[in-house]
């Protein structure tokens, strides 16, 4: 067994454990793998222990890994990077979702550049929802009218929200953001959006975010192993 293999195995344990905790049934939750930073090979061990859905950051990086792995039937690529409007083109041609739209622009270009017969992208909206200055992602109070929009758009399926809270300080911290991000995605379901993923929690704090009910779990580090620092600013 690979050491991906057994690491995969020890993730999906965890998230196992997690929802058996918080009485949720296991397939109610995605295990979406993050490749970024790691080439094929690594991509065919997890894809040969069984993982379809891959997250990449950068979209160049991405968009050559989908080549290389084509041969591979069933896979599942999600782009979960900062997009930049002059790179929505290779998002919408190669990917299967977006998790990271947090402007009605970048979802346009998505919605016009998406070839029809792909069928729908799926995206999520980024929220940023511990209102850290830095980060990316739309302000809790403006996800509605931005989901609003997005779901009218022709060549997209609006599936959720996607969050990436800062590290809190502590399990019950962290546990806060969790809850406000599914009380933001129940919002939105009241005012009549029909969202039905939550992607949300990577490898440090997977089990708090299932609790809080995330639907997808982004995991990279835990499953591939530690990242060689990036460079700054690439994309
Ligand atoms: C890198 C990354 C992850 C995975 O992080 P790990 O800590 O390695 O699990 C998840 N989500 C996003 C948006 C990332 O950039």
């Amino acid at each position: 067994m690979t050491t991906i293999a057994r690491n995969l195995q020890d993730v999906r344990e965890r998230i196992a454990t997690a929802c058996q905790l918080a009485g949720r049934g296991v397939q109610d939750v995605t295990l979406l793998a993050v490749s970024k930073t790691f080439g094929p090979d690594a991509v065919r061990a997890a894809y040969d222990a069984g993982q379809r859905a891959f997250g990449e950051n950068y979209v160049q990086e991405g968009v050559s890994k989908i080549a290389a792995l084509a041969d591979l039937p069933g896979m599942q690529w999600h782009c979960i990077g900062p997009l930049q409007s002059n790179k929505t083109r290779p998002v919408a041609e190669h990917f299967d979702w977006v998790h990271t739209v947090d402007r009605l622009k970048i979802a346009e270009r998505l919605s016009a550049q998406r070839p029809p017969a792909r069928g729908p992208l799926n995206v999520c909206i980024q929220v940023n929802i511990d209102g850290g200055p830095t980060k990316s992602g739309v302000a809790p109070a403006e996800a509605l009218t931005l989901a609003r929009a997005v779901a009218a758009l022709p060549h997209l399926a609006l599936r959720g929200l996607m969050t990436i809270p800062d590290p809190a300080a502590d399990v019950e911290a962290a546990r806060a953001l969790h809850a406000r991000a599914k009380a933001l995605l129940n919002e939105l379901n009241a005012a009549g959006l029909r969202l039905d993923t939550l992607s949300m929690g990577m490898s440090a704090d997977l089990e708090a975010a299932i609790a809080a009910g995330s639907t997808l779990v982004r995991v990279g580090s835990a499953i591939f192993g530690p990242r060689a620092p990036q460079e700054p600013g690439s994309v």
